[in-house]
């Protein structure tokens, strides 16, 4: 089965359909998304539509969807993560806020596991080292985890040794996942990379051939920064977009 993961889409339409398209050309048989669908960007609704249009798509939760809908604490978010949660709340259609409301934290598709976060918190915890690696792979059950919340394409590999290790993935060169090894793997950022590069990411992660390849795509940048500057939301938000970071 060929998946198409996506994460951290933080209501970027625009990023979105970008990612979409480059998807359907790589072909795929279900839709992966590992949460924070809105926060951070102009097109919260506009978001959710797209992605219930996707008949294959298995959704969970991430600590901003949660937090637009009074389901996580905002105390610990930063001024304007919190200033776009406040907005986002404000602008929600009531079906989607009830999609947001029923979102499970954590869930399983194909033998994987989802989270946003980690194995060992879901919603919240970074995986951003090998040591918060290393309890995920002991807190849980699985071959492969799928997982978001740092917006960095990222795999960290647990030997049949026991050792862990973790790196980067570059666009486009394939994971090859080994038997007997377990895998964490990251998509990255669709709406908000971080790693420098401001083209979206996103996964294919393909269970028969036991692969795993990030694309990083092109989208239209400036029209998502207008929409941001338009809504009224912090300025940084938009202009964070074109250096990926
Ligand atoms: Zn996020």
């Amino acid at each position: 089965m060929r998946v198409a993961v996506l994460s951290d889409i933080h209501a970027n339409l625009e990023a979105l359909d970008a990612v979409l398209g480059r998807a359907r050309a790589e072909g795929f048989d279900a839709v992966y998304v590992l949460g924070d669908i809105v926060g951070y960007g102009a097109d919260p609704d506009a978001v959710i539509r797209r992605l219930r249009e996707e008949p294959s798509a298995t959704l969970i939760g991430g600590n901003h969807d949660l937090a637009a809908v009074g389901r996580f604490d905002t105390t610990w978010f930063n001024r304007a993560a919190a200033e776009a949660i406040r907005w986002t709340a404000g602008v929600l259609g009531e079906p989607h806020r009830r999609f947001l409301k029923g979102l499970e934290a954590s869930g399983r598709a194909d033998d994987t596991l989802l989270v946003h976060g980690s194995a060992v918190d879901p919603v919240a915890e970074y995986v951003v080292n090998e040591a918060r690696a290393v309890a995920s792979f002991e807190a849980d059950e699985f071959d492969v985890c799928l997982f978001g919340h740092t917006h960095l394409p990222t795999a960290f590999v647990r030997a049949p040794s026991g050792r862990v290790e973790g790196g980067v993935l570059p666009d486009g060169e394939a994971l090859s996942l080994e038997p007997g090894a377990r895998y964490m793997l990251n998509p990255g950022s669709v709406g908000q990379p971080r790693d420098g590069d401001p083209r979206a990411s996103f996964m294919v992660f393909d269970s028969g051939a036991r692969t795993a390849v990030v694309h990083r795509v092109e989208y239209a940048i400036e029209q998502a920064q207008r929409k941001i500057r338009a809504a009224g939301l912090p300025e940084p938000l938009a202009d964070r977009l074109a250096v990926g970071r």
